[in-house]
């Protein structure tokens, strides 16, 4: 009787640390209590008979659950069962792993997040293991945050506290009209209208991003997001037409130029050249290896060594445009080969006549090299019929939110 008294008192104590331990990680600083009562919001209660755990590192799943005292039978039982759904060896470091166990104190319930939109949960029914994935429950409410830009589009939204993956998603959503790289002015600003999420009652990453705005140079740009009846999601801009034109702006994705350098613009004057007489192309500094990605959708009509340009390809893209590519560490496309947008062909290096890893960019219109930045793309074809009065309806309510 005293014995399995002091049992739950443990696994109380275990979940409650746990808890916490996890509680910290998610929030970070904020969040230093178990139990988070907002005004009249919602109360999340741990249940004292589940552990709530995060993968730790460099741990397999059976180590994991040994650590957990759960017994090597069970894990193999539930490994088992759960294939069909997921390979449960696959587990990711830092991903949450719930144990939930009955009054007997045996594990009646696994449940771990796949990724932030899915679950696996293997449970136990009528004396029998079985799985399926289900959808993570969030509770959704729309965000607006916005920023004034200093020196970066990077800086100026971690500093107004977006997620990382929001301004990401912000950026490349603006991927045809404005290169974060090489456009932004000192004075931009945007404002973002997001998907805030919470989960038990605590902050969890964002979703989606909802609608945009961004002040480049003192003009206005928007993106709307609108799912079609197929449950596909893009970004358009207000009269409806997909945001993502022919053509990206860059050649490396904005991930990859913000992290690690959130100070100053991409090129360098000395080193790294814009657009001049000389130099009829743009050069991206970056950092050895980082992808580079086709801007548009065409077929590859080079990709080999050229003196100068060192590893190099040149995208033919319709009979007007071809784009170019120089000073690769590793070309990833042959010759002749079908490319779509935002596709990596190759590496960045520093190959042929080069002082350091960046992209050598080159557009050539009819023949003649052109200025990327300066090329006015045409636009898309709007959405037409019964999906522009949807997405008009939707938009009009994003653009009251940011109106605000
Ligand atoms: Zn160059």
């Amino acid at each position: 009787m005293k014995k399995s008294y002091l049992g739950v008192l443990l696994i109380v104590a275990a979940a409650v640390v746990a808890y916490l331990i996890w509680s910290q990680k998610e929030a970070r600083s904020e969040q230093e209590v178990p139990v988070v009562v907002e005004e009249s919001g919602p109360v999340f209660v741990p249940d004292p008979k589940t552990k709530y755990l995060k993968i730790p590192e460099q741990a397999t799943f059976g180590e994991f659950m040994t650590e957990q005292g759960v017994d090597p039978a069970v894990t193999a039982a539930i490994y088992e069962v759960a294939l069909t759904n997921y390979d449960l060896a696959l587990v990711r470091v830092g991903r949450r792993l719930d144990l939930q166990y009955d009054d007997a104190q045996d594990l009646i319930k696994l449940s771990y997040d796949i990724d932030d939109q899915k679950q696996l949960a293997v449970y136990k029914e009528e004396g029998l293991w079985k799985a399926k994935v289900q959808a993570i429950e969030y509770k959704i409410t729309n965000k607006l945050s916005q920023g004034t830009i200093d020196s970066s589009l990077y800086e100026a939204a971690l500093a107004a506290g977006l997620d990382e993956g929001l301004v990401i998603e912000m950026a490349e959503a603006f991927g045809s009209t404005i290169d974060f790289s090489m456009d932004v002015k000192s004075g931009d600003s945007f404002k973002v209208l997001y998907e805030a999420r919470e989960r038990d009652a605590m902050p969890a990453k964002p979703g989606r991003v909802l609608a945009a705005r961004y002040i480049n140079d003192g003009q206005s740009y928007f993106i709307y997001l609108w799912t079609d009846d197929k449950g596909k999601d893009a970004y358009y801009d207000e009269q409806g037409r997909a945001a993502l034109k022919r053509f990206l702006r860059a050649p490396v994705a904005f991930r990859y130029i913000s992290s690690g350098y959130t100070n100053n613009p991409r090129y360098v004057g000395g080193q790294y050249q814009r657009f001049t007489a000389n130099h009829l192309a743009i050069d991206y500094a970056a950092a050895q290896g980082t992808p580079i990605r086709a801007v548009g959708d065409g077929r590859v009509s080079f990709a080999g060594w050229k003196n100068g340009y060192g590893n190099v390809v040149t995208i033919r893209h319709d009979s007007t445009y071809s784009t170019t590519y120089g000073h690769m560490s590793k070309i990833l496309v042959k010759n002749g080969q079908a490319v779509g947008q935002n596709q990596t062909i190759g590496l960045v290096g520093s190959t042929g006549f080069s002082t350091g890893p960046h992209v050598h960019f080159e557009m050539i219109k009819n023949g003649v090299k052109v200025n990327p930045l300066k090329e006015i793309q045409p636009p898309s074809a709007p959405l037409s019929g019964e999906d522009l009065v949807t997405f008009n309806k939707q938009r009009e309510v994003y653009q009251t939110e940011l109106d605000k």
